[in-house]
């Protein structure tokens, strides 16, 4: 018998009733393969949070599986909580402790012996070294959430589990967490990431589940999933006003986004930007730009939530 690694994380037919009915999660299931960046990706309470507190043992599931490295949240809670580091999506701090106060304890927490600790390296590897002595509270909303991953990753758990990690940071910190997250994950980290940020998922996940209404939709390769979009859009200017868009069989939908320009949708498994722009011009009309775009997750996750 070969002895195949389970799987970073393996979510089994979870399900979350809140207290006054809401069912945040309908009988999810996923696996998240170890060594990857997988996003989980969804709208607003779509029950992203709930699933990453349910595997941090912050919210209580009412029925399902989950487990952590192989390990079951229930029958091994203690292994399955030193197998992964949360960065919540709320920004929780006592306001007193100083940063490297706030990774002592948190290592002291999971029983990381002091000549283990390694508050400073942690620090410097999400540039807050120079704030290791001020008090929390003096920190900016960025700082405070790279705070928080130092914080989830004292006791070097395999799995970083970052909820809505961008909210509310700027682009150039935003940068600088990804570029750790990217050399954590090329340590060998797993990362599990959630946003409603499709952009975010795109380019840095290698995996991609998206979740809508406590039901999963999709989990599949990043790429796979780009691949499924079928709606390509083509811009096309002419050389004059054109008083009333044209329509062609190839076209799924036209629009007059000025007088001289045309939107037009076409299905890629059905067209190509070829028959569509003989199609303008079979309308007496002389093309003089075009500009094409490529499907993104954006179509995706729009064809896909509009169907669940
Ligand atoms: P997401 O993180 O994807 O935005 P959440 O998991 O936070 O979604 O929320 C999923 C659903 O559960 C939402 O409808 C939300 O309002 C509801 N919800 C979340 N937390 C609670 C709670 N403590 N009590 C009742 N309902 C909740
Ligand atoms: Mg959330």
């Amino acid at each position: 018998m070969t002895d195949i690694p389970a799987p970073a994380i393996e979510i089994t037919n979870l399900t979350k009733v809140y207290k006054g009915g809401k069912r945040a999660l309908d009988n999810i299931s996923l696996t998240i393969p170890r060594g990857q960046i997988y996003g989980l990706l969804g709208p607003n309470g779509a029950g992203k949070s709930t699933t990453i507190n349910i595997l941090a043992g912050l919210v209580n599931k009412t029925s399902g599986n989950a487990r952590i490295w192989g390990f079951d949240i229930d029958q091994n809670p203690r292994n399955a909580k030193n197998s992964i580091g949360i960065v919540p999506q709320e920004i929780v701090f006592d306001p007193f402790f100083t940063p490297y106060e706030t990774l002592e304890n948190q290592a002291g927490y999971y029983g990381v012996p002091k000549d283990r600790r390694r508050s400073m390296e942690l620090l410097r590897a999400v540039h807050l070294e120079d704030k290791a002595d001020a008090y929390a509270r003096t920190l900016s909303g960025g700082m405070k959430r790279r705070l928080l991953v130092a914080k989830a990753m004292v006791h070097s758990p395999p799995i970083l589990v970052l909820d809505e990690p961008t909210a509310g940071v700027d682009v150039q910190l935003r940068q600088q967490l990804w570029a750790y997250v990217r050399e954590l994950n090329a340590q060998g980290v797993t990362i599990v990431l959630t946003t409603h940020y499709l952009e975010e998922a795109e380019e840095l996940c290698d995996r991609i589940g998206i979740i809508n209404h406590g039901r999963v939709i999709t989990d599949k390769p990043t790429r796979e999933l780009i691949a499924m979009a079928q709606e390509k859009v083509v811009q096309v200017t002419v050389d004059r006003d054109i008083a009333a868009a044209p329509d062609a069989p190839c076209f799924e939908k036209v629009e007059l986004s000025d007088p001289r320009t045309l939107t037009i949708t076409y299905m890629k498994d059905r067209a190509n930007a070829g028959q569509v722009l003989s199609a303008v011009q079979a309308n007496g009309l002389s093309i003089v730009d075009v500009v094409t775009r490529d499907p993104d997750l954006e179509d995706v996750f729009l064809h896909l939530t509009a169907a669940a």
